[in-house]
């Protein structure tokens, strides 16, 4: 058997050809440009090290497109960074803000480098040397970064910072999200993803994508990651009435079928640095973790962790993507075929773009919005998206006929169209409305 495609951007690519093909009008050529990135820039830099050595480090920053606003998108920092890595990243939030209707397009940076081994002073060091090698490719109406894998709040502050220095005397707040609170951050942007994750769950349930569920509660939840986004994902769904059953970091995995009360973990990890020995749980596998018999999955962590080779494993009923790209093409096919609902990233994890959006609104305008706003203008664009993925998917395969015979009558193939699931109907939603934009704004010059 031939080993599955990995590269994240060959995957991304073929998520939107296999969406084009419920699209007949859509313009081949216009199509093909929005399957690639405007552009990537790479910077490469040396750090003097704590160590007394100095190392070179590589950083890259795409924008996949402004069609619809600004550049967004975060900034990574991990050893397995790679263009074709931060080149699908960027597309997904493309079509991440167009699936939820914020104006922004889509952007991702990343530096090669492992957090984990360097000192804070070194990852201050990189951060202000990437920020400053980038230059005017930033910028609050241009490209805007937030955090990702290995940054923070701190990291943003430090963007902010390295940007407000060369850019004196205008307000340059907006030129990056995810800050602290006190330099202009968002109320509730800390637990966006996660939140916005819980929201999109528990529309999708009451629209019935369990047969037997409409709520969270009650629900056995697994979660693979314990940052950012699984971290306040274990929170957010505990208090959901869901079950924790087994939680993740790089390091290894625990399980209590009980339930672990995620304050705990959160407390365990900070003493420890690790998931692994928390009272009442069974240290297991990361692998195991993904094949354990629970109602939702929570993919948190990195791109390609259900893949051809291990989907068949999988136990779960539902999985919400909160990291992007962890589902492979041919995982996707065997949860079809096995009925495990899939709801996809760049519909499951725009909370965190969302709240973005809103920090940068409060930004250009100097305010500061109380959390209960945030968080109600968060549900209400999160249960919007979800609504209209659904009902996409549902218009979609209430006419695969239509579409089979209109593809042949505009000379595309006449192969009959397959019923789509939710991450098809997601990106169908959002290639239609980066296309209509683009045509919009016409084909320059
Ligand atoms: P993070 O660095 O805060 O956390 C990542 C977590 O994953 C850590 O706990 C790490 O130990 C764990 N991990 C790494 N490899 C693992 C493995 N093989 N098995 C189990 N755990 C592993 O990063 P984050 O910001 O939470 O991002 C996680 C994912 O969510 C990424 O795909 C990111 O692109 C996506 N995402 C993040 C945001 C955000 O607002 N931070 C928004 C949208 C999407």
């Amino acid at each position: 058997m031939n080993a599955e495609e990995l590269n994240p951007f060959v995957i991304a690519q073929r998520q939107c050809d296999v969406a084009a093909r419920y699209l007949p009008e859509l313009e081949p050529g216009v199509f093909e440009f929005l399957k690639r990135p405007d552009k990537l820039i790479t910077v490469e830099f040396p750090i003097a090290t704590s160590s007394g050595e100095v190392h070179n480090f590589v950083g890259y920053r795409a924008v996949h497109s402004r069609a619809r606003g600004p550049g967004k998108g975060g900034i990574r920092y991990h050893p397995d960074v790679t263009p074709d890595e931060v080149r699908a990243l960027a597309s997904w939030m493309t079509w991440k803000c167009a699936v939820v209707g914020i104006p922004f397009g889509g952007a991702k940076g990343g530096v090669v480098c492992d957090p984990k081994q360097l000192s804070e002073r070194d990852l201050q060091h990189i951060t202000r040397r990437f920020i400053s090698e980038l230059g005017d490719n930033i910028g609050p109406a241009t490209d805007i970064p937030a955090p990702d894998v290995g940054t923070n709040a701190r990291t943003m502050a430090l963007v902010y910072d390295t940007y407000e220095v060369m850019h004196r005397g205008q307000n340059n707040l907006g030129v990056v999200t995810g800050k602290p609170i006190h330099i202009g951050g968002s109320l509730g942007r800390d637990k966006a993803t996660a939140r916005g994750g819980l929201l999109v769950t528990q529309r999708a349930l009451s629209r019935g994508v369990l047969s037997d569920a409409t709520s969270c509660d009650g629900l056995s939840v697994a979660i693979q990651g314990f940052g950012n986004s699984g971290g306040h994902a274990a929170t957010l769904f505990h208090e959901a009435g869901a079950r924790i059953v087994a939680l993740s970091d790089s390091r290894g995995a625990v399980h209590n079928p009980h339930g672990i009360d995620p304050a705990l973990a959160h407390e365990h990890k900070n003493d420890t640095g690790a998931l692994a020995g928390l009272a009442g749980c069974t240290d297991i596998t990361n692998e195991d973790l993904l094949a354990l018999s629970c109602d939702l999955l929570i993919p948190a962590a990195l791109e390609n962790q259900l893949r051809g080779d291990n989907a068949d494993a999988v136990q779960a009923r539902l999985i919400l993507e909160l990291a992007n790209g962890p589902t492979t093409p041919g995982a996707d096919t065997v949860f079809r075929a096995k009925d495990i609902c899939v709801l996809p990233d760049i519909l499951a994890n725009a909370g965190g773009v969302t709240v973005s959006y809103y920090e940068w609104v409060q930004n250009n305008r100097n305010e500061q919005w109380d959390e209960e706003d945030v968080n109600a203008r968060l549900e209400r664009i999160m249960t919007k998206a979800t609504d209209g993925v659904i009902d996409k998917h549902a218009e979609v395969n209430g006419s695969l006929e239509v579409l089979t015979a209109r593809r042949e009558e505009l000379g595309h193939d006449g192969d009959p169209l397959e019923p789509i699931d939710l991450r098809t109907a997601a990106f169908i939603v959002a290639v239609d409305r980066v296309a209509q934009v683009t045509l919009e704004r016409g084909i320059w010059p």
